[in-house]
This record gives C-alpha cells, structure tokens and sequence, in this order.
C-alpha cells in the first residue's frame, strides 16, 4: 500500500471575480496570460483586455511583440525578475499592483504563458486581498501546450501516457528539494519541466538515481513559438550533455517520456505548393495572422518578426480635434486598418462613440480597412475597387460638390491622396491617428536562425521596405521578395532590392497568391536541383508580376 505524505502548504482563500464580464470597471486587476511568446498564440480575451488596461505591468521576458498587440493605449510597466531588497519578488509585485488599481483602475499583470504556472501568482494575490482589490485571470497558453504542439508531441497517448506532470527544474539546492523524484520517477506519464537548463545535471540524475531509465526519451523545445525556436530529441541519460553541446537558450522546456517517440516532427510535410517553405512575415506585431494562415492553407510556414512598430502619435491634440469636428466633414477617409483602430480607441478612450461620425460618409482604402471598420461597427459608404490612394482620388475627386474631406492617416507616408482630392477642388484635412517606427535591431540570434530557415519575405509597405533594408542587409538579396504593392517595389528598389515578384492586389491574398504562382511555376526547377535552399535564386534583375486570379478572395 502507498504511504500518502502530505506536506505542509498555505491555505490561499480564493477571492472571486466580482465582474468578469466587464473590463472597464475601475480599481481592478487582470492577471493575463501572454502565451509563449508569439502574439498569435494570445487568446482573444488576452488582446481584449491589453487594449483595455489603463496600465500594464509585464515580466520584462514578455516580447515586444506581445506587448504591441495591447495597441497604444496603456501605459507599460516591466517589472524586474529579482527586484532588489529582502521582499519576496511576488509580494513586491502584488504592493505595486495594488497602488497602481487604487490610483489608475484597470491593470493588467501581463505573465508569461499562463498566470497559474511557475508565476508566483499566490505572492502577488496576497497584497490585493489584504487590500480588498478584485482580481480575475485569463489563462493563456502554458509553455508545455506550445512547446508539445510546436514539437508535434501528443502530453498524453492511449498506448504511452495517461497522465503529465508539470515539474520545475529550479529548485534552490540550499532547500529541501519539495520535488519527491521517487514518486516522478515511478509515474508512468510524461513529466514537462520548466525551468531546467540551468539545473539540468540535479534533476535529470535524481531522476535516474530514483529509478528512471536513461534511455526515456526526451524532447527540448527552446524559445518555443519565437523565431528562433528549436527542438532537439535525446535520451534522459544524454540529456546534459546535449544541452551543452548545443548551448541552448533560456527558456526551454523539456518533455520527459514515452509520448517523446510518438513526436511527429518528421510527419509527412503537408501537401500545398508552400510546403516545405518558410515565409517571413514583416508586419506589425498583432498584424501577422492573415498572411500566417493563407500561407499555412497552401502547406508553407511563417516567421513573425515585425519590422514596425505601431505606437501613438506624437501629439494627441490634432486627433482630438478631428474627433470633436468629425461630422463636420463630408467624407472621412480611414488610409489603413491602423487608422481606424487608433481612431477607435480615441473615440473609446475619451469617453465618445461612433455616434461623433454624424452624417459624414466613411470611405477605406481598401477591404482590409473596410473590415477593421466594420469590426467597430462603422459600415463603410465607399471602398474603391483600386485599393491604393490612387483608386480614393479618381473614385471621390468628380464628386460634383466641392467636399470637405478629413483624411485618417499615419504620421507618414505619401501626400498622392490629399494632392489628388485638392486637385479636384475639395478642402482637404489629414490627421495622424497614429506613428509607425522602425524596429531598431534584430538580435544576431534571431538573424542567423533567419538566414538559416526563410525562404520569402513579404514586404507590406514602403516604411517596411525601408525598414527591412536596414535590418536584413545582404539576407535580402538571398531570400525571395514578395511586394504588395508597386509604390512598395518602388521603395524596395530604393533600398537596392529588386523583388521576386509584386501582387496584383495589395492585399494578403493577392501577396500569397503571387508567391504560390511563382513557386508553382518553379516547382519543377526546384526540384531538379534537389532542394530549395540550393535553387533559391538571387532576386531576379525583373519582377515577375502575378495575377491574383478569380479564385482570389477579397
Ligand atoms: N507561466 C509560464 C512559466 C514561467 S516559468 C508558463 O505558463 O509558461 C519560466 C519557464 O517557462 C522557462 O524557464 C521555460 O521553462 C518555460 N518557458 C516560458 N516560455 C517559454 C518558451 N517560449 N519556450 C520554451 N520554454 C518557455
């Protein structure tokens, strides 16, 4: 019979959500799951509740990327992992959390992957109850979930597993280990271990001290769902050494078990004319998914490394402005998804609606604009079938009336559509609703785990082109160009870089469409030569120009 040990624990009372169905109530504080690092693995109540926030308060590991899909309202507070003095980290945190809901109402404790896991979410509680501040969670993607998907591991298996444990790796040796490895290394299911590069020689021999076999196999996955994601299969016994050998990077999981043979890393590549491709996504954070999910239709993957970023305008005067005279004007026009989402979270955050619009008629650039306006319940009057400023000036310039137009924009980018309308007589107003900037750097891990696995890198704009010049260098002239746009080719060619191929449409479907047709058209050179690495062409001296086709979707 077993012996049932129980050790001493702190009863934690647990004090319920008073409203987990509003966001907006003030003097509360959301404990947010951030996933494992790629914004597209944030729940939708996670992004719900990063526009929302007053304030943010995230482990400074959380990705930039992460953060900017929180949009430009909140402000941002990273906090240290090991603040100084004698306080517990989590009790600090919890001090600070509860300051900051007295004073500033929502606040989001951002936390890597899941709020429950390895989080010191008890620490941070304990401040908020002792001070009688509400609280709810929003789970997020744990490390183990990504890192067994990101690896193709089932956790648990009929034939293997029936039960995983979440271990950590890090346990203070000057402590009494509460890791009971006997009972881990008796239990027949697959053990995740968080925390354990640093310490992986301490727990993977106690592990076999206790009568685990060395042969178990395991699975590293490193810096799961970022760019530079690895994974690495071994056995138990080789495990440390492997991690040396390698010199993996912090954070890793490793997953101990059976369920670790059943990996289907090497599974038959999916068919597509993508497969086997790997596609750089170049777009803002939070902006990617849309062109991840057409090129995974088509069997490709995508690497998501914004070379933008979206934050607020330098002033917010000139917004209010246009704001409080919005049904003044004739037409407002929304230049980018961006604008009608910074334009939206004004209106929401100065306490106005859409009900400011009055009568103005609302026209979008193109169907992608159209989409996020209808998304805030703004139904657009005008989209031209040209989705360039172009198509805006030659659809509203011959309105018989001499209009007032407010133009929604970026605080840069080309004057074609102010000149256009102006040109036809009508008063025009442009307003930056919102700033791009240039990422400043890639770091040399991220660009060489580039160099190694893209094969096309999609270029949305012309600040992107620019951008992307700066950061990639030579890599672009490697990787196949993709351009959305001609005023996009045009500001690749200024930056010395001619792209593979430009879509019809400036729209994601039209850019995925292009490249699948130059792939279809080159499949059989490809694969004569043997692999795509060693057939990537140097940008070709012309562009192919692709049609997006009637099967295209709009
Ligand atoms: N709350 C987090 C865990 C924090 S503990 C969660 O639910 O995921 C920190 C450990 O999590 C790291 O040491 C590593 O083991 C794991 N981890 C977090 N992000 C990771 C990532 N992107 N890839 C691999 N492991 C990660």
């Amino acid at each position: 019979m077993m012996a049932c040990v129980s050790r001493p624990m702190s009863v934690v009372p647990v004090l319920l959500p008073t409203n987990t169905a509003s966001v907006a109530a003030p003097g509360r504080v959301i404990f947010v799951g951030a996933g494992p690092g790629d914004p597209g693995l944030l729940t939708v109540r996670a992004v719900e509740c990063l526009r929302r926030a007053d304030v943010i308060v995230h482990d400074v590991l959380v990705p930039a990327a992460v953060l900017d899909a929180a949009g430009t309202r909140a402000e941002r507070m990273p906090v240290p992992r090991s603040p100084h003095g004698d306080e517990d980290p989590g009790i600090a945190v919890g001090r600070l959390l509860a300051d900051l809901a007295r004073h500033h109402g929502v606040v989001v404790r951002l936390k890597g992957g899941d709020p429950t896991v390895f989080a010191r979410l008890a620490e941070e509680q304990e401040p908020l109850r002792a001070a009688g501040i509400a609280w709810e969670i929003v789970p997020g993607v744990t490390a183990a979930l990504a890192a067994a998907a990101a690896a193709g591991i089932p956790l648990t298996s009929r034939a293997a597993a029936s039960s995983v444990t979440f271990l950590t790796g890090h346990e203070a040796y000057d402590k009494e280990s509460l890791l009971d490895f006997a009972a881990l290394a008796r239990l027949p299911g697959t053990l995740v271990v968080y925390m354990g590069v640093e310490q992986v020689s301490h727990w993977s021999r106690s592990l076999m001290a206790a009568g685990k076999c060395g042969d178990t196999t395991v699975a590293v996955v490193s810096r799961c769902s970022w760019p530079e994601q690895r994974t690495c299969i071994t056995t138990l016994a080789r495990l440390g050494a492997e991690l040396d050998r390698c010199r993996w990077t912090a954070p890793a999981i490793v997953i101990v078990g059976d369920v670790v043979g059943q990996q289907s890393v090497d599974a038959p590549a999916s068919g597509g004319v993508l497969a086997g491709r790997t596609i750089l996504v170049t777009r803002p954070a939070g902006q990617g998914a849309d062109l991840a999910a057409l090129v995974a239709a088509h069997g490709g993957s995508t690497v998501h490394v914004p070379v933008i970023r979206i934050g607020p305008p330098d002033s917010w005067e000139p917004l209010d402005q246009a704001i409080d005279t919005a049904d003044t004007y004739d037409w407002i026009v929304f230049a980018s998804a961006n604008g009608v989402r910074a334009w939206c979270e004004r209106l929401r955050h100065t306490g106005r609606d859409i009900r400011q619009l009055g009568t103005a008629r609302i026209a979008a650039i193109g169907p992608a604009t159209a989409r996020e306006a209808a998304e805030h319940g703004i139904r657009c009057d005008l989209v031209p079938d040209d989705h360039h400023s172009e198509g805006i000036v030659a659809t509203l310039g011959r309105e018989a009336r001499r209009g007032r137009f407010l133009l929604v924009r970026a605080n840069r980018g080309r004057d074609t559509m102010r000149h256009g309308l102006e040109a036809f007589g009508h008063q025009v107003t442009e307003v930056a609703a919102y700033a791009s900037h240039a990422a400043e750097s890639v770091d040399a891990e991220t660009l060489a785990t580039l160099a190694e696995r893209v094969d096309w890198i999609t270029v949305t704009s012309s600040f992107i082109a620019a951008s992307a010049g700066r950061l990639f260098g030579d890599h672009l002239q490697t990787w196949k160009v993709a351009s959305i746009s001609p005023v996009t080719t045009a500001a690749l060619l200024a930056v010395g870089v001619t792209p593979t191929v430009e879509a019809e449409r400036p729209t994601s479907d039209g850019l995925v469409t292009a490249i699948t047709r130059w792939e279809a058209a080159h499949h059989d050179l490809a694969h004569t030569a043997g692999s795509a690495k060693s057939t990537r062409m140097a940008n070709a001296p012309t562009t192919d120009r692709v049609d997006s086709g009637p099967a295209a979707r709009r």
